[in-house]
């Protein structure tokens, strides 16, 4: 008895902790949305497995740093943003930092986080549509990524709203593949562009001949629909010979680059380039 007491007393804790720091994550991102100060944009490069060298394309990855509780883990505050309404706001100021990093450079594409409540947001695609173009940034330069999550929503505006991005010219990549449930309908009604493969994947399919199996039936399904393939959390040379030897398209993970703020991108192109024009002289 006193055991079971004293478990629950634990539990309660425990739970009591995680609620609280629930509240001041929300508390503190409610305030620093109020001027905007604390987020920056990190990009991580998506290699192609045909031409390895040339990485101009990058997911954008949210960073916050709060003045109270420090650097937050991005799928902690933007699960707290989700649940608690914020993602709405988060999301626009998000945009904005993805804009103007981007707006001075050609050709990059980028490849943007959407979650579902800012897809079942009615004329959310128009905004983003809107925002994107008043920084004259072409839609074709933006992919926009939603989880698999959404399709276990399988919420009418969300169809509706990832049909007029797509109409609109931005391409769809549909993020977390696997790891879901019955994906493979919604793909035949929602036209997507990329299949993002889950690093769960990824990174046994080095070790198991099962797993490798898996991902060459998703490459598979993916040429059927039409469909380009991303496989992320590529963190050995080992992951990267066995996701290109299977046929993926694209490869990212730490092998090739964490995250980073746009001017180190920026700063490692100019060394390429650099570079390319030394080689070619
Ligand atoms: P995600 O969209 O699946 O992003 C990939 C996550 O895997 C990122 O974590 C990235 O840093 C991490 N990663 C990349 N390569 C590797 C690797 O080789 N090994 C391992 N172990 N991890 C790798 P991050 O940046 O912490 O973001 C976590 C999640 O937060 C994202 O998962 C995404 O769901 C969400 N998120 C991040 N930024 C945004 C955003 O701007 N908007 C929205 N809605 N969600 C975001
Ligand atoms: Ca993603
Ligand atoms: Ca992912
Ligand atoms: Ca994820």
């Amino acid at each position: 008895k006193a055991h079971g007491s004293q478990k629950v007393v634990r539990y309660d804790s425990h739970m009591k902790a995680a609620d609280l720091d629930y509240k001041r994550i929300e508390v503190e991102l409610r305030r620093a949305l109020v001027d905007g100060t604390g987020f920056e944009m990190y990009y991580q490069p998506i290699v192609s497995t045909r031409e390895p060298s040339q990485a101009s394309r990058y997911e954008a990855l949210a960073r916050w740093s709060c003045p109270t509780l420090g650097q937050v883990d991005p799928e902690r505050f933007i699960n707290v943003a989700e649940t608690s309404g914020l993602i709405l706001q988060l999301g626009w100021l998000l945009l904005d930092l993805v804009c103007q990093d981007i707006k001075n450079v050609d050709n990059t594409v980028i490849n943007l986080n959407i979650s579902p409540a800012q897809l079942m947001t009615p004329g959310f695609a128009e905004e983003f549509s809107n925002r994107i173009s008043g920084y004259g940034i072409r839609p074709c330069r933006i992919e926009v990524e939603v989880t698999e999550q959404i399709v276990l929503r399988d919420d009418i505006t969300i169809a509706k709203e990832l049909s007029v991005l797509r109409a609109c010219g931005f391409s769809l990549a549909l993020d977390d593949f696997g790891t879901g449930y019955s994906s493979i309908g919604y793909l035949k009604r929602v036209k997507f562009d990329v299949l993002k493969i889950d690093r769960s994947f990824v990174r046994s399919s080095y070790n198991s001949n099962k797993d490798a199996q898996m991902v060459a039936s998703m490459v598979g399904l993916a040429r059927s629909l039409d469909l380009e393939i991303i496989a992320e959390g590529i963190e050995t040379v080992q992951d990267a010979d066995c996701l290109r030897g299977i046929g993926v398209d694209y490869l990212q993970g730490y092998y090739f680059g964490r995250p980073v703020p746009f001017k180190v991108v920026e700063a490692n192109r100019r060394f390429y380039q650099i570079h390319d024009l030394e080689a070619g002289g």
